[in-house]
């Protein structure tokens, strides 16, 4: 026998390699409540979560998110097979306020009617589902400063539980510059909304939004273009705000994820897992 070693050992690793044939599909992030995962499947065709058709990238990549009270059976449906997720608890924070003035636990008629129309202009603005993956352009904080409120805390007024909250506070004083997060475009650039006040909503591609509240000043207009970094408003405290900061938040086909993990978005393999 004449066979080499090393041949040997390749023609050993090869046919391990045919017997298991390469993992179908990776996610890079945190498993967990209130984040966002960018996955890949090179051999993907479809994928599905939730009912809903995931879109795929020409690179074969797509973004799934998980919401504050994200159940923690979830399932990835790739190519038609199943592919069952676990997802973490997070801890949010709760603030019990009793002996609150009614008036400001339960909203007015008028103020009713203001709140609607905001939920409906932002509704309407993130319904969009545009095939450009601006988001591969990755995210950066649009303003820095010190972080006043975190995504998924709640207020439970007088024993009511209130809304939680859909994004981060940044602090920062009144006329601070906010930049787009990532390259997009505008698709509600609004003053005057009930809580928000003046808010612009950047479309970042495949379903995926960040929102800029509050601010004292729009910069932008609506379809407008915008790369990472570009300066799109100022720090104000329009809207329901009791100091000057940036609500920034994040949403991907309708589920409201933490923003903060946008910055983690990833696929070098220190995040990545197979499924
Ligand atoms: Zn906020």
């Amino acid at each position: 026998m004449t066979c080499k070693p090393t041949y040997l050992i390749f023609s050993f690793l090869f046919s391990i390699i045919s017997i298991y044939p390469a993992a179908a599909a990776q996610l890079c992030g945190k498993l967990a409540q209130g984040e966002i995962l960018v996955g890949m499947a090179p051999e993907a065709e479809t994928i599905s979560f939730r009912g809903k058709t995931v879109a795929l990238t020409p690179q074969k990549t797509f973004l799934i998110a998980f919401g504050r009270d994200e159940l923690p059976g979830q399932t990835l449906i790739i190519n038609g097979k199943e592919r069952p997720l676990t997802v973490a608890p997070a801890k949010w924070d709760i603030q019990k306020l009793t002996g609150v003035p009614p008036r400001k636990v339960t909203p007015s008629e008028a103020d009713l009617a203001a709140i609607e129309h905001e939920s409906k202009s932002v509704r309407g603005a993130m319904a969009g589902e545009t095939p450009v993956p601006y988001w591969q352009a990755g995210f950066i904080r649009p303003v820095s400063g010190r972080i006043s409120g975190n995504f998924g805390g709640q207020r439970i007024m007088n024993g009511i539980k209130k809304n939680p909250h859909g994004g981060m506070d940044i602090a920062a004083p009144v006329g601070t510059p906010v930049a787009a997060a990532s390259d997009g475009r505008i698709v509600l650039a609004e003053p005057d909304l009930f809580y928000s006040g003046n808010v612009i909503i950047i479309d970042h591609g495949y379903s995926l939004f960040t929102i800029y509240a509050h601010l004292s000043e729009i910069g932008v207009v609506k379809g407008q273009t915008v790369k990472k970094g570009e300066i799109i408003g100022k720090v104000g405290k329009t809207g329901r705000v009791t100091g000057p900061h940036l609500h920034w938040g994040a949403s991907l086909a309708g589920t409201r994820f933490n923003p903060q993990s946008l910055l983690n978005i990833s696929t070098s393999d220190d995040f990545c897992f197979n499924l």
